[in-house]
């Protein structure tokens, strides 16, 4: 897929990240209209007072104008339709949110950040917007993208994701329409030698957890070129041949106490070792079948 530079540029600039850790250590306050922040949050928010409320999304800033807000909720509802039909979800009173969400996601359009930062944790995204309005043309992948986060976490129902990093950042790339910068056995050869310093060589199962990232790595693109490979070839007949159900399955595996290693081989029949000690193989057998 063909993406715009600009699109590219702001998706670099972006942080994207789902950590929720810090919010153990943060005393929660509840959430009120007149300006604070939730609970679940690892970043203590303030809005104006006035959200605003859709279907499945409720749209709060700490300034932006009634119009944006309202571009925004009406968006950010149609990209989380858009994710929910990718799973052919429609079970809507399984979504668990957090209690005080009252079923909506909240959407925090944040116009007066330092820098451009995206989360999702669990109930929230947190998008920073600096234009007067929302060209929705760029901001297409990240609203899935961090729809995708936010769609297993209400899966998932608690406060930090189940899944490894790679996998979760793989399916919310997926879902945000992917990126196409390793087509050929060329491409991933080239990333391997970009990343041939660091233990496994930049082989994206080896990273469970955000700490796991080889000091000096491509962490700010977070090894999107190849989280993306990696849920394409999960996913193609092509390649292992699941479905996008499976990745479904696995998140209420983890719902239901699986750990990611057990819902990843129960649902994908693989093992995470042997995933990991085969990755760049079954990754250029994929490649040589989709090129040849
Ligand atoms: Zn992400």
């Amino acid at each position: 897929m063909h993406i715009s530079r600009l699109l590219l540029i702001l998706f670099l600039l972006l942080l994207v990240f789902t950590k929720c850790e810090d919010q153990k250590e943060d005393q929660p306050v509840p959430e009120t209209e007149e300006g604070s922040w939730v609970i679940y949050s690892p970043l203590k928010w303030t809005h104006d007072g006035y959200p605003i409320t859709g279907t499945f999304c409720k749209v709060y800033s700490d300034g932006a104008s009634y119009s944006l807000k309202q571009q925004c909720l009406e968006f950010s509802d149609r990209m989380f339709i858009d994710v929910l039909n990718q799973f052919s979800f429609d079970k809507y009173d399984d979504l668990q949110f957090p209690p005080e969400n009252k079923s909506r996601i909240n959407v925090y359009i944040d116009t007066d950040h330092g820098v451009n930062v995206a989360y999702a944790y669990w109930g929230t995204i947190f998008i920073a917007i600096k234009t007067p309005s929302l060209d929705t043309s760029r901001y297409d992948y990240l609203f899935k993208h961090e729809l995708t986060h936010e769609f297993e976490f209400l899966i998932e129902g608690q406060c930090n994701l189940g899944t490894d990093v790679w996998f979760r950042e793989a399916i919310a790339i997926y879902c945000g329409g992917g990126f196409d910068y390793i087509q050929t056995v060329e491409d991933i050869e080239n990333w391997i030698q970009e990343n041939e310093h660091y233990p496994g060589k930049g082989n994206p199962i080896m990273i469970h957890v955000w700490d796991d990232f080889p000091e000096g790595a491509d962490i700010t693109g977070y090894y999107c070129k190849v989280f993306d490979i990696t849920m394409k070839y999960l996913l193609d007949p092509v390649g292992l041949n699941k479905s996008i159900q499976d990745v479904l399955s696995l998140f209420y595996d983890v719902r239901n106490g699986s750990s990611f290693g057990d819902a990843f081989e129960n649902n994908f029949g693989l093992s995470l070792e042997i995933f990991e000690e085969e990755y760049y193989d079954r990754i250029t057998a994929y490649l040589e079948a989709l090129n040849s």
